[in-house]
């Protein structure tokens, strides 16, 4: 395996960072997780414009054009000969010294890792998944606003704890007004009288690459869709209930809190939307050779 970093490929144990880098040190930095199919990288160019604006939201210069960035991320697939990845691009403050201050950090630590990709089993696709509700709340969009995609990840990490303790794989998070926000590294749709619903990203969640495929599909084929503010008791209600991310596309939901949403099995335009998005990753993106 060779890791990009800071302008060099090297092999997997050469590619190390400094203890008083600010990412290790505070969490201070960006990413992405990036997911390229059959050589082509899916919508690569929205993931970019999304790093720049997390980047942009701390106030983290990337020393390196958004053109240039999608030329290195394509390199790192081709030099791994890899044609189903998965990408994860970091982008930390750098090293510094022991203090806070970012004005210390002069360069930026970039890293590239290709990988093969860890899915949830496709059983899941076929059976649905059950998932709590995490007792953690998500981060305050005025304190740290959960669009801005940093290494500070914490907050989601105590809610996977939650799912964990309680036996499932995630965990829905609420904004401090009790209303969904998202899960801890997926976003959240239902349906409700053949309507596709989700929470707007400002109350508390991610701006979610496949979130956004989804609504477009939604739209493309007529499907109603609103985004609205929702409650537990609208997810619990509902008659089909689903996540989208990266790593996941859309998993099906067929439990929530131990209550069985709908009739206890992946939803028809869950399944529909599903097909669809599938097709759409064998066009929408940046394709490459290896
Ligand atoms: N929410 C969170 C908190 C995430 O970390 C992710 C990414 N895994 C998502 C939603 C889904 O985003 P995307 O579709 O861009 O992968």
């Amino acid at each position: 395996m060779k890791i990009y970093i800071n302008g060099r490929f090297v092999d997997k144990e050469a590619a190390v960072v400094s203890v008083f880098d600010h990412g290790l040190l505070y969490g201070d930095g960006v990413f992405e997780g990036i997911r390229s199919y059959n050589s082509l990288v899916f919508r690569l160019k929205e993931h970019i414009d999304r790093l720049y604006k997390s980047a942009d939201a701390i106030e983290l210069k990337i020393p390196m054009t958004k053109l240039e960035m999608i030329e290195t991320v394509v390199k790192t697939l081709k030099e791994n000969r890899l044609k189903d990845a998965y990408v994860r691009l970091v982008i930390t403050r750098g090293p510094g010294d022991l203090g806070l201050d970012p004005r210390k950090c002069p360069k930026p630590t970039i890293f590239i890792i290709a990988d093969k990709i860890a899915l949830y089993p496709e059983k899941f696709y076929g059976v649905g998944l059950a998932i709590v509700t995490a007792v953690t709340k998500r981060n305050l969009v005025q304190a740290l606003d959960p669009r801005i995609k940093s290494l500070n990840y914490l907050n989601n990490i105590l809610a996977k704890i939650d799912a964990i303790k309680s036996g499932t794989q995630e965990a829905i998070m609420l904004n401090h007004d009790d209303y969904v926000a998202e899960c801890t590294s997926d976003n959240i749709f239902m349906v409700k009288d053949n309507e596709l619903l989700t929470p707007p990203v400002d109350i508390g969640a991610l701006e979610g690459i496949t979130r956004d495929a989804v609504i477009q599909i939604a739209k493309r084929t007529d499907v109603p869709f609103c985004e609205k503010l929702l409650k537990m008791e609208d997810f619990y209600t509902a008659d089909e209930v689903f996540l989208t991310g990266t790593a996941a596309e859309i998993i099906p939901v067929v439990k929530i809190d131990e209550r069985v949403i709908g009739n206890g099995k992946p939803g028809k335009l869950t399944l529909k939307l599903l097909k669809e998005f599938r097709e759409l990753t064998k066009t929408d993106g940046v394709k490459y050779v290896v």
